[in-house]
């Protein structure tokens, strides 16, 4: 490529500018190709007079969804569009202009369902609603009449948000569970006294034991096994308390289906810490510092992550997937 065509770039005043254009140039296919970028790269000696941590980090974005994608074409887009997705994932609980909330004609359906799913945690009780399964809560609203039935509109919209594909929401985590209708087993997983929690047999419980040993009373189970109707619960409240926003909602609480809740993970948190358990305020703790020091602390959703979700320095990784 003739170094020429890259006269002009060293114009620019704006660095995101700048790689916005080198990269349009470097791409007009919209696809990326490494050798490509590092080739071009080589033509513009502007660039190292430049700041060269912004290009560093747009690089090391296209390096990770190279990664990611297994494949090696890079929709340009997709690395463009990450100083947006940093922004965004720092304000996780901000709405963002692209987020997807709950369209106008499904409003009414969304309301009378969030409603329903409280009153059946409410009625059936949180420690068993924690191991409910969508056939469990069609029976109990059939079975109380304080939960009354859920009509058809709501199991629609429930298919329809556990089969989409969570990306649409900027959530980009892996799915853990196949159907809506897949059950926790009773005997598969245990009931830790006192934290009104389950944690699966297994490799996660034998974790959680060694966990107490090491860390002590200190550290407590604060969200183990969730089965589908819970992460249901957590995610519509976590929109319904924003404005039926479902991409804000993804950005702290898997979509049902794709928790790792369902799959043995879980959260640790310190006793008496309450709700700061779950913010970044945990790693000023004791626990959090022996954890990390003991090394569980190998994250499912590490502080730079490019799957949509924020930073949980709390979640417990506990398989291989
Ligand atoms: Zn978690």
């Amino acid at each position: 490529m003739p170094g020429d065509s890259f006269a002009f770039i060293t114009e620019y005043e704006n660095y995101d500018d700048y790689i916005r254009d080198f990269l349009l140039i470097v791409s007009p296919h919209d696809k990326l190709v490494k050798d490509d970028v590092l080739r071009v790269s080589d033509y513009t000696p502007h660039m190292k007079k430049l700041e060269k941590s912004r290009f560093d980090e747009v690089f090391g974005v296209w390096d990770d969804l190279f990664r990611m994608n297994k494949s090696k074409k890079t929709n340009l887009q997709d690395v463009l569009n990450i100083s947006d997705y940093q922004k965004k994932m720092k304000n996780f609980n901000k709405p963002h202009k692209d987020d997807i909330v709950v369209s106008s004609a499904d409003t009414k359906t969304f309301d009378s369902l969030i409603k329903r799913i409280m009153r059946v945690q409410r009625i059936v009780g949180h420690g068993h609603f924690q191991l409910y399964s969508l056939d469990d809560a069609i029976k109990a609203g059939k079975n109380y009449s304080r939960i009354g039935p859920f009509s058809r509109e709501e199991l629609k919209f429930m298919e329809t948000i556990f089969y989409n594909d969570a990306s649409r929401y900027g959530f980009f985590g892996q799915k853990t569970l196949n159907n809506i209708t897949d059950k926790t087993k009773s005997r598969d997983v245990f009931k830790v006294p006192y934290t009104g929690n389950y944690i699966y047999r297994g490799v996660p419980l034998d974790m959680y034991r060694q966990i107490g040993k090491q860390v002590g009373k200190n550290a407590t189970l604060t969200s183990g096994v969730r089965g589908i109707m819970k992460q249901f619960y957590l995610f519509l409240n976590k929109a319904a308390k924003n404005g039926k926003n479902l991409s804000l909602a993804s950005r702290s609480l898997a979509p049902p289906g794709y928790s790792f809740h369902g799959n043995g993970d879980f959260d640790v948190g310190q006793v008496g810490f309450g709700l700061s358990n779950f913010t970044e305020r945990f790693t000023t703790t004791n626990v959090f510092k022996r954890l990390y020091d003991l090394g569980y602390l190998k994250l499912r959703y590490p502080e730079k992550n490019y799957l949509g979700v924020r930073f949980e320095p709390w979640h417990i990784k506990t398989n291989q997937v």
